[in-house]
């Protein structure tokens, strides 16, 4: 149990997958919870409250496209002002493309980089003075296996997720003695509408039943042959705001069923 009661945490990309697990775990150590993403208004608006009843937390709804750095600033600044500070920021929100660089489209390039990359830098910069002043701040990247190695037909993804990494190094190093800790979370693959996408893509091209792309998939890469649940990595999340954690920062930690082992 980590009592994280008079937090609050902003969980870009946080209406599916990673990001509502983790918005989820939070939540249910009594952070109040900034939910950011996209998706159906009555879909959201049954998890803004579910969340609400079930952990006696207060929840906002701020659909900022995490592209747009002007959206971001006002998300962040509204945040702050009904809050006091953003005192958990999980950059998260993120999107895959997948395909040989010389047919890679530029603009899907610059949507990679700007989701996946820019927008932790945007909120980052503006999270960082009120975690300052408050003298505690964690800052959770989620990055991915894809931080730490390569994979073909990802270049705008791996370089993004790479890109995180470092982003994380810089900001662990600036705000070291803050009380702030930064670290990018790593995972395998995850079963979420995300990679749903390469497995039925991979079915479809090599005529393969849902449950032998699956297997594949996640077996190609992952030792473990089993792939990462939502559920671990909110409760990673947890750990990494715990006191507990207090001395990791700038870590790049795997949670990928020995895929970077290799
Ligand atoms: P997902 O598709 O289930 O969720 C993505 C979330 O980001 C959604 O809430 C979506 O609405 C939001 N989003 C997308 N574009 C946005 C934008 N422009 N502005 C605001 N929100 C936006 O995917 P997921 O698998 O949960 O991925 C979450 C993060 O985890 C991503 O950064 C992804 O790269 C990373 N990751 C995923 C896996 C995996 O196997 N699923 C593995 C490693 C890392």
């Amino acid at each position: 149990m980590t009592d994280l009661s008079g937090k609050t945490a902003l969980v870009t990309g946080s209406t599916s997958g990673i990001g509502e697990a983790i918005a989820r775990a939070l939540a249910a150590q009594g952070a109040d919870i900034v939910l950011n993403g996209f998706g159906e208004e009555a879909a959201i608006a049954r998890l803004k409250t579910g969340l609400a009843e079930e952990h006696g937390v207060k929840v906002v709804y701020d659909g900022a496209d995490m592209s747009r750095p002007a959206a971001i600033e006002t998300m962040m600044k509204k945040a702050e002002a009904e809050f006091g500070a953003v005192d958990i920021l999980v950059n998260n929100a993120g999107i895959q493309h997948t395909a040989n660089l010389e047919d890679f489209p530029a603009e899907r390039w610059d949507a990679v980089i700007a989701i996946n990359l820019s927008s932790a830098f945007h909120t980052t910069h503006h999270a960082l003075p009120a975690m300052k002043r408050r003298g505690w701040g964690r800052i959770l990247n989620v990055a991915s296996a894809h931080g730490l190695v390569a994979s073909v037909q990802k270049s705008a993804y791996v370089a993004a997720k790479h890109g995180i990494v470092g982003l994380t190094k810089v900001t662990a190093l600036e705000t070291a003695r803050d009380g702030i800790t930064a670290n990018a979370i790593c995972p395998g693959w995850v079963l979420t509408p995300l990679v749903q996408k390469q497995i039925d893509a991979l079915a479809e091209r090599e005529s393969l039943t849902a449950a032998a792309a699956r297997e594949k998939l996640i077996g190609e890469k992952m030792p473990s042959g089993e792939p990462v649940t939502p559920e671990q990595i909110g409760a990673f999340a947890v750990f990494l705001c715990s006191p507990a954690a207090e001395r990791i920062t700038g870590a790049a930690l795997p949670i990928d069923g020995g895929w970077t082992a290799q």
